[in-house]
């Protein structure tokens, strides 16, 4: 994997309108911060190879290099990623009862893995108002209070960095696909770090097409509402093609073509929709609001599933294989798109020498994918 430093991640990524301000490159200095999204970076850096450049999910990620760590083999052509089953979820009667997104996989499999000391701790996206705010939580029942999609791109990772930074290991987490891709790129050691040692013990990952611009929501939204109101803010599953925001006063609904417009630009380069460098991905079910979809890609996603289906904290179903092909086909759908807008920008496979890039990805799955 290329590294470079903070002045080719100003460079190539924040200034190139990349940056999704995940958070990855937060807490690991002084230097860079992140504010309602916006990373800013307060002083001048030298150094010519920084962890700031090298976990960064959007400046030369090298899909073989991750999917060989992770999964031991090249990065395939199927748009869903490296899997070993695809099911439906959803929390089971010892899970507890929140206010879950869609079936409350998410939060039953946190809180079991909490409960049985598979990991020591958590890292969450809870909320303050509407800004999505990191939350490290080791209580198992703290999971419950930070159920629900926040859907705008939130600075989880800076909080993982924070937890590193206080010495803590086997971190759970659950992230969208560019914060998997940040955290999977962190544990790949691209620095060749010789005390490294993993702190990750478990990756949940999200699907996600989109996550808004946080400033461009909150002025959308306050223009609207009054947002110091809103309990609760909801996207249903399709075909419903809306955004629901509850608030005291009862539910107001946006057609989500409104929405969509405050999308910042990075969203369209990005080819990952159901979070492929996770042990566990979780999605929704189309025209299903108390269901999941489950991916399983690892051995210890596949363990932490199986234990918890037997403790009654997930109870799971078939997945028919119409809706594994609709899913495939979106997914694919993201990709192609994806591809198509990094090749048009010429940041993808870029010959040593010539420049940066944001992605490099064998032939074989580009020209499949995207020929
Ligand atoms: C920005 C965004 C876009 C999404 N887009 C899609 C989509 O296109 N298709 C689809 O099928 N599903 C999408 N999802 C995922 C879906 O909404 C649910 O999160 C998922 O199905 C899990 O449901 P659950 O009931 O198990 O979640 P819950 O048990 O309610 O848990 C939700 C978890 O999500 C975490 N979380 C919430 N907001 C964020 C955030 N901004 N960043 C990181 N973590 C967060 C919380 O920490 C919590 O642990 C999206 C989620 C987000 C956050």
């Amino acid at each position: 994997m290329q590294c470079f430093g903070s002045r080719e991640l100003v460079d190539n990524v924040i200034r190139q309108d990349l940056c999704i301000g995940c958070g990855a490159c937060n807490d690991l200095c002084p230097y860079f911060r992140s504010r309602k999204g916006t990373t800013v970076m307060l002083f001048p850096c030298t150094i010519a190879k920084g962890k700031c450049f090298a976990h960064c999910p959007k400046a030369e990620v090298d899909l073989d290099e991750l999917s060989t760590t992770f999964f031991h083999q090249r990065y395939g052509t199927d748009p869903l990623g490296h899997y070993d089953a695809i099911m439906m979820s959803r929390a089971g009667a010892n899970a507890g009862t929140a206010s879950f997104q869609a079936g409350g996989t998410v939060s039953a499999l946190m809180r079991f893995a909490l409960e049985r000391h598979y990991i020591d701790g958590a890292i969450l996206t809870d909320r303050k108002g509407i800004v999505p705010t990191p939350r490290f939580v080791t209580e198992p029942v703290d999971v419950l209070a930070c159920a629900s999609s926040k859907y705008a791109a939130a600075p989880t990772v800076a909080a993982v960095n924070r937890a590193i930074r206080k010495g803590d290991t086997n971190i759970g987490i659950v992230a969208t696909p560019c914060q998997a891709l940040a955290i999977s790129k962190m544990r790949s050691n691209p620095l060749n770090d010789h005390s490294f040692i993993d702190p990750v013990g478990l990756v949940i990952g999200l699907f996600c097409t989109w996550a808004l611009d946080m400033q461009a929501f909150e002025s959308f939204l306050s223009r609207r509402i009054d947002i110091s109101t809103i309990k609760k803010i909801d996207i249903p599953p399709p075909p419903a093609d809306i955004m629901e925001v509850f608030t005291d006063k009862g539910k107001t609904e946006f057609p989500l073509t409104e929405i969509r417009q405050l999308v910042p630009e990075t969203c369209s380069y990005c080819i990952d929709m159901t979070a492929e460098f996770s042990d566990i991905s979780v999605g929704v079910v189309e025209g299903q609001t108390d269901v999941n979809t489950l991916i399983i890609r690892t051995d210890r996603g596949r363990e932490l599933v199986e234990e918890a289906v037997s403790a009654e904290y997930l109870v799971l179903s078939d997945m028919p294989g119409e809706k594994v092909e609709h899913l495939r086909w979106a997914a694919g759908n993201k990709k192609k798109r994806g591809l198509a807008k990094a090749k048009e920008k010429a940041i993808i496979n870029k010959p040593a020498g010539t420049g940066i890039s944001y992605l490099r990805i064998n032939d074989e799955t580009l020209n499949t994918i995207c020929p």
